[in-house]
């Protein structure tokens, strides 16, 4: 096998990096995940995601992860109900019948990013993930890499795979190419024990995901299972929107006051998102890696997910992209197709570049329609 006697460095412990750290252990690889997380609890885990048959839940599935997955989705999670910004709802899901189950190309169940992330680490041998390592640099030697984390500790590695999201150090050793500013910023956020801080909107989200529209801009909620409320408003901005607003997103009075101006025509309800304390925000450009990138293969080193393909969430495809490229980059480097490492990552990388320009197009095209003057009209058919 092209990793016998090869130590594998992962940078990483994303939805991507964790599944190919699953799928090489269980190819008997020596894999190690370095995360900078401090520990696996160090992060509020984001919002709610649906796993695509063909992508997402394929990986799980080659992982052997399907039961610890069926035991933490959330049935229902996937239903959508479209409202304008007077909150009048336009389409319900909620009044169609259910959608199809494990198995049917369509469908798409949820699970919360933290016990997806849970499931992960928890399949891994003990001592896979090395936490509080982030890496600061990475230098060629003769064979392989010497990784540079932050603490001034060093550790070596024969291949180097780069999950490290979508302002990877691992990248610059592949490609000069940067992401570009797509034009529009999102505001995360998230309300805690939703039914007692944001009543009215977690009564409205039914457990299941809203996306309102209206006046080029949006805001979309979803339910989590710890009954928390996470949601991301978008709109149209300058690349520096974020310094030259100059509103402090840490503090909940500037960011209610950003959001009572900007959506300013939106109905006072979606105010609940801002009168807490018991809420995080986090300020998030929408970059995009360019659609027609290439770079030289090289035998020691490569990326998955966003690091490789960053794009905007409007497709629904980051993580589920993330986690196929995972899945058939653990085969490459392992079912004994390829006699060289060249030749297994120089077939992933074409087919990974591939796959993530055609999705990155969808989500890019998605978010320039939800936010045009026809936004509810585009949206309508999409959910219908
Ligand atoms: C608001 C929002 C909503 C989204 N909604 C969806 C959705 O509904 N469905 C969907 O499929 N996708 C969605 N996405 C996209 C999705 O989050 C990403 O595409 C996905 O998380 C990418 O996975 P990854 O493993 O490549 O990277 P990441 O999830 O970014 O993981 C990277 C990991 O690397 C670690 N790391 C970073 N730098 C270093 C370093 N220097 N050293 C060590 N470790 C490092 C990070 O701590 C992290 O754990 C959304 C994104 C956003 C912002």
């Amino acid at each position: 096998m092209l990793l016998t006697n090869k130590k594998i460095a992962i940078i990483g412990g994303g939805p991507g990096g964790l599944t190919l750290a699953r799928l090489l252990q269980q190819q008997g690889v020596a894999v190690t995940v370095y995360e900078r997380d401090v520990d696996r609890t160090a992060r509020q885990q984001g919002a709610t995601l649906d796993l695509h048959d063909e992508s997402g839940l394929r990986a799980l599935i080659e992982a052997g992860l399907l039961d610890a997955f069926q035991a933490h989705y959330r049935p229902g999670a996937d239903k959508i109900r479209l409202l304008d910004g007077q909150a009048a709802i336009l389409h319900d899901q909620h009044q169609q019948p259910d959608t199809p189950t494990f198995g049917h190309e369509h469908f798409r169940p949820e699970i919360d990013r933290g016990p997806l992330r849970d499931l992960l680490i928890d399949s891994l041998a003990p001592s896979t993930i090395v936490w509080n390592s982030q890496l600061l640099n990475l230098a060629p030697t003769a064979n392989g890499w010497q990784l540079h984390f932050a603490g001034a500790y060093t550790a070596y590695a024969d291949l180097v795979v780069g999950a490290d999201g979508a302002n990877s150090k691992v990248r610059p050793l592949l490609t000069p190419l940067k992401p570009f500013f797509t034009g529009y910023t999102v505001v995360e956020g998230n309300v805690y024990d939703a039914a007692q801080h944001a009543p009215a909107l977690w009564a409205l989200v039914k457990g299941g995901k809203i996306f309102a529209l209206d006046g080029e801009k949006s805001i979309i909620l979803s339910a989590k299972g710890d009954g928390s409320l996470a949601f991301y408003t978008c709109q149209r901005t300058p690349e520096n929107w974020a310094q030259e607003s100059g509103i402090d997103f840490q503090n909940v009075q500037q960011v209610a006051a950003w959001f009572a101006h900007d959506f300013a025509t939106w109905s006072p309800l979606w105010g609940e998102l801002f009168a807490t304390e018991a809420a995080y925000f986090v300020l998030r450009p929408q970059y995009c890696m360019p659609l027609d990138q290439e770079w030289p293969t090289q035998s020691t080193i490569a990326l998955l997910g966003d690091a490789a393909h960053l794009m905007p969430p409007y497709a629904g495809e980051g993580v589920n992209m993330a986690m196929l490229d995972a899945l058939e980059l653990s085969r490459c480097l392992t079912d004994g197709r390829f006699t060289t490492l060249h030749g297994a990552i120089s077939y992933y990388e074409k087919e990974m570049r591939r796959r993530g320009s055609e999705v990155a197009a969808i989500s890019i095209e998605s978010m320039e329609q939800m936010h045009s003057p026809n936004g509810v009209a585009w949206m309508r058919q999409v959910v219908a």
